[in-house]
């Protein structure tokens, strides 16, 4: 028998540690909790892209009352594959807003965000950057499949 671990590196910043374009990224996928239509969960999701061509995009949640709404994150990458198809996504930001603030601990993306965005990035032919936004702090992390060990990408 053997056992194998899988780490994942998370570089933990504060807000003025970040470089000029990724407090950009983190001031857009802020501003984006604004668009989110979530009036089922109250949980207001942004985020925020940086593609290869150097053009931003912005993504919210949007729920509806049939449960079948679609998180920011795919929000901002379908948008992405729709209006800049074959350009790959260079870094991702995430921010969550809720109960008048945004969220002390950074959130993560769901399960399947990780899968539509792991195809992303073998799409793209590099890593994506991955920054989670907190109140006070900032994680990064340096792939997308980082946060998806064991990726399912053969079908
Ligand atoms: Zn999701």
């Amino acid at each position: 028998m053997k056992e194998k671990n899988l780490t994942t590196k998370i570089t933990v910043y504060s807000y003025n540690e970040l470089k000029p374009e990724d407090k950009n990224l983190v001031e857009l996928a802020r501003e984006a909790t604004k668009s989110s239509y979530s009036p089922y969960s109250h949980f207001c999701v942004g985020s925020s892209l940086l593609l290869d061509n150097g053009v931003w995009i912005k993504g919210a949640n949007q729920e509806n009352a049939a449960f079948a709404g679609i998180c920011a994150e795919r929000s901002a990458c379908y948008n992405a594959g729709a209006n800049y198809p074959g350009v790959g996504i260079k870094k991702i930001g995430i921010a969550a807003f809720t109960d008048g603030d945004f969220v002390e601990d950074p959130a993560a993306p769901c399960g399947v965000c990780r899968q539509a965005l792991v195809e992303f990035e073998k799409n793209a032919g590099h890593p994506i950057e991955v920054f989670l936004v907190g109140r006070d702090k900032v994680y990064r992390i340096e792939s997308v499949a980082a946060l998806l060990p064991l990726t399912f990408t053969e079908f």
